[in-house]
């Protein structure tokens, strides 16, 4: 474990942007994720917990403090009725799909390809195509920022929501996930609730014929290319792909809200949720003016970065700036209120410099 000064934030990050951390480390074990937040407490540095980087924008001032990259390694899969996979936080998340999927497991297979490691998961309870991590989470194993204690928690713990936790909530800050355990299923034919997934699967020959294990292996070829086909899966030959994945999560509208909203936009595609009616973000960014391929440029000087060709919900670092990037997610985000009254609320984390102090509520 050794302390480095002045470190590049950017080739940390999908989007390729950000400036020098103060102080950068990384920690592979518990014990050193314990160690490194006690020293940076003892002086009183402000501490940015860092993962993939798939879901983070730092400033183009860097961060002033420690920046903890997780890299904790080892994943074990235990063959039984009820499989289940234990994989340390910084375990890359599609290496896990890949071995739970090689395996026939099926659970996870919709959330092939999202990239990432596997401590950010919980978080946000990742989801794709219906399927989200809360299904098979069976115990989140954390370092608890305040106590240096660990503590685990169940999926009921975790208050899981349409892309919702409490670690975003309540104790937004205050817990650096150490471990994550999952439980999948065999024998069992993956249920596709996407219509257009449906479709890519019945490409691919549908899963009436196959065994259970095949037809999982199948899903995840075709949630794989639809990803690609979206330049939603990272590869350097694709610039679409500087991104921080989504930048806007879609918004749950009170259904009240849904009415006037339709009566004044015909065909505004929408599906049921929680609290209320679900509207695509694409779909609102597109209509307020901002189509693919759209180059930011308006005030802020965003000219450095776009919206992907592929996908109107990704921001893409053309060779600018943070600030540029930022810019043009404000205008992106002033468009769509000015047009539909929704506030579209960012997916990434953009790290303020005094970073999120854990938060002590209980
Ligand atoms: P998409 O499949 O084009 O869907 C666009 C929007 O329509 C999303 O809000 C999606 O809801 C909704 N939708 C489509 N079909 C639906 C159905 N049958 N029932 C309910 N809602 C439906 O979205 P995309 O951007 O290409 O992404 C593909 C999948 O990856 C989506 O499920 C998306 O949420 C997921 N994704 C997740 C993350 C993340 O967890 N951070 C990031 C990027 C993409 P949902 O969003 O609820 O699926």
């Amino acid at each position: 474990m050794q302390l480095r000064e002045h470190v590049l934030l950017a080739p940390y990050t999908t989007l390729g942007l950000g400036g020098r951390a103060r102080y950068f480390i990384e920690c592979g074990t518990e014990e050193q994720v314990r160690a490194a937040l006690a020293s940076a407490a003892e002086r009183r540095l402000p501490v940015y917990v860092l993962g993939g980087g798939s879901n983070v924008v730092f400033l183009d001032s860097g961060f002033p403090g420690l920046v903890l990259h997780i890299t904790i390694a080892g994943m074990e899969l235990r063959d039984g009725p009820a499989p289940e996979v234990r994989a340390g936080a910084g375990v890359d998340w599609d290496t896990l799909v890949q071995g739970v999927v090689e395996r026939g497991w099926s659970g996870v297979e919709c959330l092939s390809g999202i990239p990432g490691t596997v401590g950010g998961t919980p978080i946000q309870n990742v989801g794709a195509y219906g399927q989200e991590i809360a299904e098979t989470l069976v115990s989140v194993a954390c370092l608890d920022r305040t106590t240096l204690e660990r503590r685990t928690f169940t999926a009921r713990d975790c208050a899981f929501g349409y892309r919702d936790s409490r670690f975003k909530r309540a104790d937004r800050g205050r817990y650096v996930v150490l471990e994550v355990t999952l439980r999948l299923a065999r024998d069992q034919r993956p249920r596709i609730r996407y219509p257009e997934l449906q479709r890519a699967v019945a490409e691919r020959g549908g899963l009436d014929t196959v065994a259970a294990g095949d037809a999982v292996r199948l899903v995840r070829e075709a949630v794989l290319a639809l990803r690609r086909r979206k330049s939603m899966v990272l590869d350097p030959a694709d610039p679409n792909t500087r991104s921080a994945g989504s930048f806007f999560t879609n918004p749950v509208v009170p259904a009240s809200a849904f009415a006037d909203l339709e009566q004044r936009w015909q065909g505004i595609p929408s599906f049921p949720a929680d609290g209320g009616v679900k509207v695509p973000a694409a779909w609102l960014v597109e209509q307020a003016g901002f189509p693919k391929g759209y180059r930011g440029g308006g005030g802020g000087g965003g000219g450095g970065s776009g919206i992907s060709t592929r996908h109107a919900l990704a921001l893409v670092n053309l060779g600018g700036t943070s600030a540029d990037l930022l810019a043009l997610a404000e205008e992106v985000r002033a468009g769509v209120e000015k047009q539909f009254g929704i506030r579209l609320a960012y997916e990434p984390e953009v790290v303020s410099p005094s970073s999120p102090p854990p938060s002590r509520s209980r």
